[in-house]
Formats: structure tokens, sequence, C-alpha cells
């Protein structure tokens, strides 16, 4: 049963590191959104791989398509040389890239998303000839030395000395706790105050970055989108003073928030677009789109050993095949918008539900203490022993679901993107059947 995995998991805790046991379950199986235990019980995952799995667990399609590299012949590891199988992805991928990716390049740059932003802060500082970067406040960019500097929470920091010099970090919009400060007009002229008057001026000490880092909808930070206007100034901006725009699309892109890439809400081109998780369709893969004028690595300048990964080509192949003919994200988009809208209505029986957020099947519910005072903005604050509470109710429920945010307060919803209406009514009831065990 679970408890004895549990407890050689325990048991082994000294040489096995692992995840903190938030969700106490040893997996049997898995099929679509539904994770089965070894006791059988079964889980509606919104976790989806920590959003990896845009077409949920084990499709067929995908189990089909390890299969046939499995039996063609190919190798499983190829370095960066070439098969029909890459030409066939990149193809593909370019071709979801803006313009169809006539502009663009693409690098394989290994496994994971943390990879990929170390390529691309590599690749603006030697494509500007300067080091500095801009990043923002919530941002999650990945554990590596330069992923982590950029990430805009300090926790994960503290634990090492020396992350990455001359990061400068900026505040994020938040539509809840900040929704008409830095992301209405007022924001967008203080941003525009920043580049045209600060940047390079001696008395202000801020010296001109290589490049600016975001998240079009920002997930680990408690999912939450920048408005489209604030995207565009800093496109406007960066543009004008030669700074590279770099949108990591690890969890936001490839139709998770109802548009293939979450940037394309706000209709702008990134100089770098950084993809991993679904692009991989659930195997390690990480890849950026580059804009051919700033492809200046030479041979040699950057390379990894893992990033021919035959299996993961084609598992992602067939991801993007999927969610470009079924238009996933038109379907995606409107699921989104009427479960923020259930979510909404329950939000007026349960007032612990503070705000409800996001775009497409990237949902966020934050968790505050609504009988305590609000702040300057009416927002009250927020409750991450609650958030964590319901959590573990929602597992009790069989529903899982991952946090994020301050305190940890946000429940983030990430599920397969062809999670069906049916499964999003379970979502609904178990979430309640949470809240209402919780006692709120
Ligand atoms: N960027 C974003 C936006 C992410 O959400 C993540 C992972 N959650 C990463 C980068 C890092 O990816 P990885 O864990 O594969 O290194």
């Amino acid at each position: 049963n679970n408890d004895a995995f549990l407890a050689r998991q325990a048991e082994f805790e000294s040489n096995v590191r692992s995840y903190p046991r938030k969700l106490p379950l040893a997996i049997a199986k898995a099929h679509g959104v539904w994770i089965t235990d070894v006791e059988n019980k079964q889980y509606l995952d919104c976790l989806a791989g920590a959003g990896t799995l845009a077409l949920g667990h084990n499709h067929p399609d995908v189990l089909q398509s390890i299969q046939n590299v499995i039996t063609s012949g190919l190798p499983l590891h190829t370095l960066d040389l070439t098969t029909p199988l890459k030409d066939q992805f990149s193809e593909s991928l370019l071709s979801l890239l803006p313009g169809q990716g006539k502009d663009y390049c693409l690098q394989f740059t290994g496994p994971s998303g943390a990879d990929a932003v170390e390529a691309a802060l590599k690749l603006a500082k030697k494509a500007t000839g300067r080091s500095g970067v801009i990043s923002f406040s919530g941002g999650y960019h990945g554990m590596t030395h330069g992923a982590l500097s950029v990430t805009g929470n300090l926790a994960p920091k503290e634990a090492v000395d020396g992350m990455m010099p001359e990061v400068q970090f900026m505040p994020y919009p938040h539509q809840y706790r900040c929704p008409l400060g830095i992301g209405g007009e007022a924001g967008v002229k203080a941003l525009t105050y920043y580049f045209d008057n600060l940047i390079n001026d001696v008395e202000s000490g801020v010296r001109k970055p290589a490049a600016v880092i975001l998240e079009a909808v920002q997930g680990e930070g408690g999912v939450n989108p920048a408005p489209a206007e604030w995207l565009q100034r800093i496109r406007k901006v960066t543009q004008e003073h030669g700074i590279l725009l770099i949108l990591d699309e690890v969890q936001a892109g490839f139709a998770r928030t109802g548009k293939f890439f979450a940037f394309e809400h706000a209709g702008i081109e990134p100089d770098i677009i950084v993809m991993s998780k679904a692009v991989g369709g659930g195997l390690p893969l990480a890849v950026l789109g580059i804009k051919k004028q700033f492809d200046v690595w030479s041979p040699g300048h950057h390379t990894g050993t893992f990033r021919g990964n035959q299996l993961a080509m084609a598992t992602g192949l067939t991801t993007l095949k999927i969610l470009k003919e079924q238009d996933i994200a038109g379907k995606v988009a409107a699921q989104g918008e009427w479960l923020k809208q259930q979510l909404a209505a329950m939000q007026k029986r349960f007032p612990v539900i503070g705000h409800v957020r996001g775009l497409g099947m990237m949902i966020g519910i934050e968790i505050v203490k609504p009988n305590e005072a609000a702040d300057h903005m009416g927002s009250f604050p927020a409750d991450g022993e609650l958030s964590a509470l319901l959590q573990k109710k929602c597992f009790e429920a069989g529903l899982i679901l991952e946090r994020g945010g301050r305190h940890g307060a946000v429940l983030r919803l990430l599920p397969s993107l062809l999670i069906t209406n049916d499964e999003l009514a379970i979502f609904l009831d178990k979430f309640e059947q949470a809240l209402i065990g919780a006692g709120v």
C-alpha cells in the first residue's frame, strides 16, 4: 500500500533525496487526467507533471510515437546531430513561432527549462556585449545558478551565496494586490521613465542591461498574467534601447493559456523564446527560439551532451501536432473563462477565496484571511496555512493541486489541456468538498 512505499522512501531519506511529501501517494498508473495509486484510489491530476503533460498521462498517440522510434532503429541519443525526426520536429516547432518562425532559428540546449534559461542569458550577453539582466518579482526561471539569479524569490537563493551580479528586479503586475500600479497606465509610464531616463544615467546607478527576462503569465509566482499593454510597452522600450527581450514560455507556452504562446495575448515578438516542459511531450527537452539577428554563437560556445533525445522529439512532435490540428488553444481558452466564472460563483459562498485569476488551463485561486483588515487595494492578507490545509483536503478528496505565489497561498491548476468539461465539473465538486472539509 501507499504507507509501505512511503515508509521505504523515509528509510531511504538519507540516501535518496526526495520531494517534500505534500502528496503522500505511490503512483501505480495514470491515464489522461487520472492517476491511480497502489491502493487503487483515483486522483484527478491538476498538476500534470508541473504542466509538462499537455496531453495528459499516457496519451495513446504519444505512446505510439515512442514505440515508432524504438522499432525504427533510430539511436536514442544523437548529441546535436541531425536525424529525419529532428528535422521534422524542428520544422513543426518553427512553424508555430511568430510569423511561422521565418525570423527565428532554433537551438536545442539540453534537457531542462533551466538549461535553456542559462543559454538565453549567455546569448543575450554575447549579443549585446553587456552583462546585466532585468527580471521581475515573483518570476521563476529555474534552479541553476544563472536561472536562480534571475528568479524573483529569495527563499531558494538564501541557501547559497554568490548569485549572478547585476540582476535588477522590478515589480511585476498583480491583478489582486497591485491592479492599477505597475500594471496600469501609471505603471507603463513608470517603466518608460525608468528605461528612458535612468538607464546609463550616471546619477541613477542603473547600468544598461543585456536583457529583460519575464514570463507573460507567471506560474510558480502565483499565476499572474501580465497586462497586454504592459508587455507591449516593455517590448517597445527594450527595442528602442537595444535590450533583448527574453520570454520564458517554459510553463505558460504550448496552448496552456489559450494561445499557443502566452506572449501572443499581447501580440509581441520576443528576441528569445525559452521553451521546455510541453515541448518534449512529457520527456526532457529544451529549446530556444532565437531571432536570427541575435544568433551570434560561434561553434562550441554553447554545447551540452543531452540535446538529441529522439524519444522526446517524437513525443514532442506528436504533442505539437495534436495541439495545432485540434485547436487545443481555442478549447482551453473557452474552458478557462468558464472555470473562472464557476470559481467566482464559489467565491461568494467561500470568502477565503480572495481572488481567481489566470488564463486557459493555468488558473490560480488565492486563499486569504477575509476576516482580517484589507490593505490599501482592498485585498485581504494571503493565507498560506489554509492553502496548505486545502491542498491536503483536496488530496484526500482525490484531487492533486500545486501551490505557488507568496506564502504558497495560491492553489494552482495546471491540468492536461485535453481535460473535458465533465472532468472540470468533477474538479469543482472535489474542490468544494475540500473547502467544506476544511471548515471554512
Ligand atoms: N521557467 C519557468 C517559467 C518554469 O515554470 C520552470 C519550472 N517550473 C523553469 C523555468 C525551470 O524548468 P526546469 O525545472 O525544467 O529546469
